[in-house]
């Protein structure tokens, strides 16, 4: 089954839907959409902050010095060209470049002030805290709740996991799709039902940060509105940090964005509206207007 499949809700005729993946179709440019992002919140604490940080794959250098304080329960984007090195510095965060054998990462990148790379932190721990959802749903071949419940067990979590469960579920507005059927297969949902699984499987452990890896890249554009509908709603508990290729996508539902240029270069980092209606670099104002990129 495609992840644009959607098995449980096939009354839906998404083909005079805008598809908000697409750019050219959104009447809206980019500044608006920014231009309505809520800055009536008091100004937010640092939760993550990168100081100097390079990241090399064997000789490749992939990010040149970045440094960026990145806010508590709010969105921060991450935008810029395929291969900027987006997704490198958002797998920084929870050292899942671990993992990666030609990774090296030199520079400091603090949790609530402690280096994450420091030897006394286990990554498990931290990634507890600091929790990822990917591009392509991927649930387990497990019941909807098994998928919920899979982070708590293999991290030694207690507690009520029905309550966990139904919490993670509601906070991920997927509990009234899926209350009737929470044991059968997390497989047989819509790809959009499926990302929000993998997001409520994010929240359970209860993390303070929530990476996305362009987590509605691979959805139908009603699936990719709910998304960001949930995202303005999680950045009331968690701060997400989210890598998305789609600039109307960042504005509308991002605080913060960071541009990435090629080079592994962060060219600009600032509030939403100011990155998109006054950049400060001309290389970023012409990637947003599409002259570069
Ligand atoms: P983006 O998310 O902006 O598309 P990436 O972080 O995926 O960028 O990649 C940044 C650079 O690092 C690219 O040149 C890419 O080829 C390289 N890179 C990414 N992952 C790996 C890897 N696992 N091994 C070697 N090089 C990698």
């Amino acid at each position: 089954m495609s992840n644009n499949d959607t098995p449980m809700d096939d009354s839906t005729d998404y083909s005079d839907s805008p598809d908000p993946t697409d750019d050219s179709v959104i009447e809206t440019n980019v500044a608006d959409a920014a231009a309505s992002t809520d800055t009536t919140r008091p100004p937010a604490d640092t939760i993550v902050e990168a100081r100097n940080v390079d990241v090399f794959y064997d000789d490749v250098q992939a990010l040149d010095d970045i440094s960026m304080e990145i806010p508590e329960r709010r969105v921060t984007a991450m935008v810029g060209p395929s291969g900027c090195g987006k997704s490198t510095f958002l797998r920084c965060i929870n050292r899942m470049n671990d993992r990666i054998d030609a990774a090296r990462v030199e520079g400091e990148l603090l949790l609530r002030g402690k280096n994450v790379y420091d030897d006394d932190v286990d990554p498990v721990a931290l990634r507890r805290r600091v929790g990822m959802v990917f591009q392509a749903p991927n649930p387990f071949p497990k019941s909807i709740y098994e998928n919920v419940a899979y982070g708590l067990n293999i991290q030694g979590i207690e507690g009520d996991y029905d309550e966990i469960v139904e919490e993670s579920l509601r906070r991920a507005a997927l509990w009234d799709e899926v209350k009737d059927q929470l044991h059968e297969s997390g497989l047989d949902l819509s790809g959009g039902q499926q990302q929000r699984l993998c997001i409520a499987r994010a929240i359970a452990p209860d993390p303070e940060v929530i990476l996305m890896d362009e987590p509605a890249s691979a959805l139908d554009p009603v699936a990719t509105s709910k998304i960001e509908d949930l995202i303005a709603d999680l950045a009331e508990e968690y701060t997400v940090v989210i890598v998305t290729h789609n600039m109307q996508q960042a504005a509308r539902i991002s605080d913060k964005t960071a541009v990435f240029l090629t080079g592994g270069e962060l060219v600009e980092f600032g509030d939403t509206e100011q990155v998109f209606q006054n950049p400060s670099s001309d290389r970023v104002e012409d990637y947003i207007t599409g002259k570069f990129g």
